[in-house]
This record gives structure tokens, sequence and C-alpha cells, in this order.
């Protein structure tokens, strides 16, 4: 994520900023991806905090106008989950804006988001003909580092989940092209076989013993359709801890050169090399103040390849190229 300007005075402003340092209120405008000073602001600003701008007065902002199913406010923390849930669904949707997904230049279709509070049982989070629907609960951190634990797994955020669920909404988006199929199954395997079979032989038996050598993950290891899903969060992941870093003015004898633009980069293997080997160093950046790595995973020679392959398709496929 990029580093914005201050519109009305010195200092920066980070992509979640309400107001400036000084209390001047503000708000991001996805389109110029920049930050303005005045309305039109988005009318869920009040409500969940969102800052976006709106087309309107009295309009939602673009990230909020997909939000078809609000959760239920009277659940209990359902308000302040469903807010950090949006912030998480607004940073996933601007970085995939810079590859031009539903933006006005895409012509395609946008997802739609149903938002849940969990009330008494689990929801499960998924993809169903461009509908993408999450659980607003996970957003509560027991809750969430609770399931993380019980699924064994390293990783498990709120952006994480929005990157992986909307991968499935692109699945469905590449897939209405004649040239995306043939090529999806040569590298991912048949997405045809049988998806409630293969999740529950994976929850079942576990991965298998060969998984990190063909999988970033061992949940993508499931069915193709996750393995994909998985490949594109974690591409997007990299691209965005590069761009972070670019954005915050660090560097790194592995970047390319100054004001090198990762989103725009077209070498696919470039940019993965060195979002791995930034990635790496955060790791032991944060191993200083006894946190977990900032990207707990190893890549493989073959999720290098795949991570490949959807760097392609995501760099191209909103405006049909
Ligand atoms: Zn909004
Ligand atoms: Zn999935």
């Amino acid at each position: 994520m990029r580093v914005f300007a201050n519109p009305v005075g010195s200092g920066s402003l980070w992509f979640d900023n309400l107001t400036t340092a000084e209390g001047t209120p503000v708000a991001y405008d996805p389109q110029a991806r920049a930050f303005v000073p005045m309305p039109p602001f988005c009318i869920n600003r009040e409500v969940i905090g969102c800052n976006w701008i709106a087309p309107e007065q009295g309009a939602f902002c673009r990230s909020c106008a997909m939000t078809a199913l609000a959760p239920d406010p009277d659940v209990a923390g359902a308000m302040a989950n469903w807010a950090e849930t949006e912030a998480a669904k607004r940073w996933a949707l601007d970085n995939l804006g810079r590859w031009h997904w539903f933006r006005p230049e895409d012509p395609g279709t946008r997802p739609v988001f149903h938002m849940i509070a969990e009330d008494w049982a689990p929801v499960a989070m998924g993809h169903v003909d461009g509908v993408v629907t999450i659980s607003v609960t996970e957003a509560d951190a027991v809750v969430r580092v609770t399931r993380s634990q019980a699924l064994q797994e390293r990783y498990r955020t709120m952006i994480g989940h929005m990157r992986h669920e909307i991968a499935h909404m692109l699945w469905w988006r590449l897939s209405l092209r004649d040239d995306f199929l043939d090529a999806f199954r040569d590298m991912f395997g048949d997405e045809r076989a049988d998806y409630r079979a293969a999740l529950q032989r994976h929850y079942e038996n576990g991965p298998p013993p060969d998984w990190s050598l063909r999988f970033l993950t061992t949940y993508a290891s499931a069915h193709p359709h996750e393995d994909w899903a998985e490949t594109v969060a974690h591409l997007l992941h990299l691209t965005d801890i590069t761009d972070s870093f670019v954005a915050a003015g660090l560097s790194s004898p592995d970047l390319p050169d100054r004001g090198w633009d990762p989103y725009a980069e077209p070498d696919s293997e470039r940019l993965i090399h060195v979002a791995a080997s930034l990635a790496t160093g955060v790791n032991h950046v944060n191993r200083s103040m006894g946190l977990s790595d900032l990207y707990p995973f190893v890549l493989s020679d073959a999720a290098r390849r795949k991570l490949a392959f959807v760097h392609g398709w995501l760099r191209r496929g909103a405006q049909g190229l």
C-alpha cells in the first residue's frame, strides 16, 4: 500500500486515516488514489468509519456499495467487527485496483458481499456466482486465533480472508474467457473434481506428505479451486508487502531501483524474487520484537511457477488483455 500526501498540510496520510494529525477530516478517493479534504463522504463514515468518498451526498462509496448484506447489529460485537472487515475489504480492493479490477475501466461484474455476524453457529466463508460471504465475527482476535490454532494455520487475518475469497470470484471472472481454463487446468489441475468430497478428504486425512513441494499451504492441496485462491492471496500478500516496503521509503539491495512500482512490474519472476527476499528480511525484523513472522511461508519452485501464472492473469485479466 502506498503512503499518501496530506491535502491540507504537511506530512503523510495512511490508507485508513479519517483525519489528518491536526484533526481535519479527510477522505480517500479510490479513483484518484489520493486523499481529499471535502465531502461527499461515504454514508458509512459515521457507522463503521469508512474513509472513502462517495459519488454524491448520501451515497455509499464504491466499496460499501458492494456490500449487499450487512450484519445484524444486535449480535454482540457485530458493528466493531464489521468495521474491521470493511477496512480489510477496502484494502484488498484498492490493491486489486492497481491491476484495474473493479474500477470503472473494468467492464466485468463486481463482487457482491454478504457480511454475516455469527450468532450461535460458525458461518462458512466462500464464493458462489459472484457473491462473497464473509464472517465478520473473525475480526474478533480471540475467535480468529482459536480457529487458526484448531486448523494449525500459521497465518489467518481478515485481509487474508478477503484476498482468498475475492480470488474465487476472480477465478469465476477469468473462467468466462476462452483462453483461461485450459491454461488453469495445466497449472492447477482439473477443478471439476468433486469439491465436497475433496474438502472432506482434506479434513479427514490432512495434506499429502509432499504438500510443501507442490503447494503454498496445506489447504491449497485440498482442491484446485483452493490452490488457486491460496496462490492468488499469496501473490497479493507478496506484492503488497513489496509495495508497502517501497512506499515506506525502505531500501534493500534486492530492489530494482528507486521509484520502482511492484504493481507495474511485468516480469513475474522478478517480482516474486524481490518480494520473497524482502519478506525474509522483514521476518527477521519482526523477530526482534518477539513477533511472529510477517510472511511465515517458504516458496517452493512449484509455488513460484503458480504465483507467476496468477500474476500474469491478474495483471491483464481485468481489461480483457
Ligand atoms: Zn464506504
Ligand atoms: Zn476457498
